[in-house]
């Protein structure tokens, strides 16, 4: 049943690549050690594969080993980012900026800092999913001690401006936090030149294990951050708690492998989009949300006019694609990103979420093609 199903949801998570899984496995059984254990060799080789790791997810980013905290994925990074910079620095003052499509990762704790008496400002995007970047100058006061926007957004591969953003917080003495969850692996990446000061991605999106991730925190600008779990000294304090070592030795081999299949990976990916693209173009009443915007190359976001959108996912049944955002599909609501591009909720519940990753052929994608067209004309045949 599962192996009929084409998969087309590498941005809700990945496969572990096998390669990945091979480096994995002795850290399960007999290099068995805790990082934290100096008296012995058990503990030594956990401690050296974990510095290993280190080295290689820096690599990727353009970033020095030490400015990366291991914790449990994205959400728990973003959660550490902004949770812990404002609660230690609410002296400096008690406003955030943020925009309406984030992932419910930065939504989600953005509402709990607003119970914690910090105000948010949430900049809307226009209908290619572009924020405008005299908005964000235009809502900074004394007060704003944050901002937080995403590199590349998990629905539409919409990529915001971040250097242009950072231009501005930094103009103004602000700290730019950014969750880089969908944008690493998929962009050539260079955090310190990208400027932002806090950055949060995971593993499962990049072909490692599920339950890893990383907080970037610049040794430049050097944010405080008030620590969110207490019990241990690992991760300099900002995250104790035994490290996941199989996990982290995985989370590094992702890396390294991104960092020399990246090229190949994102060409192969603007080709298949092309393709796809070009062939959907011409069915009736499909629109392509954040097509005219800057977009990471795996993925697609179509609406289809005059469609009910729960028949559509039924209908598309052979494929594994999304409606909306994975982490809220037990309910069925219409997305929050393109509704807030201007998307009416119909049209908003009848979008699929196509995305591509280091698996996908050719031939798969000529077959997902193949079933939109078909269900585009047999439920617009049966709507009335
Ligand atoms: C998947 C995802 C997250 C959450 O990551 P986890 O590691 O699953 O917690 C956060 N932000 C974006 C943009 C994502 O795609």
């Amino acid at each position: 049943m599962i192996s009929k199903t084409i998969y087309l949801d590498y941005n809700a998570t990945t496969p572990v690549d096998p390669r990945v899984l091979d480096v994995m496995l002795p850290y399960f059984t007999e290099k068995f050690g805790n990082a934290s254990s100096n008296t012995h060799p058990y503990g030594w080789d956990a401690e050296e594969a974990v510095d290993q790791s280190r080295e290689q997810i820096a690599d990727l980013i353009g970033a020095k080993p030490n400015e990366l905290t291991f914790t449990s994925g994205a959400t728990e990074a973003i959660n550490l980012a902004l949770q812990g910079y404002c609660q230690a620095n609410r002296q400096l003052g008690n406003h955030l900026i943020t925009c309406q499509t984030e992932h419910k990762a930065v939504l989600d704790t953005c509402q709990q800092l607003e119970k914690q008496g910090f105000e948010i400002t949430y900049l809307p995007v226009d209908r290619s999913g572009n924020i405008h970047i005299e908005e964000l100058e235009a809502c900074i006061t004394q007060q704003t001690i944050l901002a937080s926007f995403m590199l590349a957004n998990n629905e539409t591969g919409v990529v915001h401006p971040l250097k242009k953003i950072s231009a501005i917080t930094r103009k103004h003495g602000i700290i730019l936090m950014t969750d880089a969850t969908q944008a690493v692996g998929k962009l050539d990446l260079n955090f310190r030149e990208l400027g932002v000061d806090l950055a949060a991605f995971s593993a499962h999106k990049i072909y490692g294990p599920k339950g890893v991730g990383a907080l970037y925190v610049s040794r430049k600008s050097k944010p405080g951050i008030r620590p969110q779990l207490f019990g241990g000294g690992q991760e300099s304090r900002l995250r104790p708690g035994t490290l996941n070592v199989p996990g982290i030795v995985g989370f590094g081999k992702a890396c390294e492998i991104i960092l020399s299949e990246l090229e190949k990976d994102s060409i192969r990916w603007s080709e298949l989009r092309a393709m796809l693209e070009n062939e959907l173009r011409d069915v009736e009443g499909v629109i392509i949300n954040g097509a005219d915007s800057e977009r990471i190359p795996n993925t697609i976001n179509l609406s289809i006019e005059n469609i009910d959108g729960g028949k559509l996912i039924r209908s598309l049944k052979n494929l594994a694609v999304s409606q909306g955002s994975a982490c809220t599909s037990t309910i069925i609501e219409p997305s929050h990103v393109l509704t807030s591009m201007g998307l009416p909720d119909e049209l908003a519940l009848s979008s699929v979420r196509i995305s591509m990753g280091r698996f996908t052929t050719a031939q798969e994608v000529k077959a997902a093609i193949e079933a939109i067209r078909q269900v585009t004309t047999t439920l617009r045949l049966s709507t009335p």
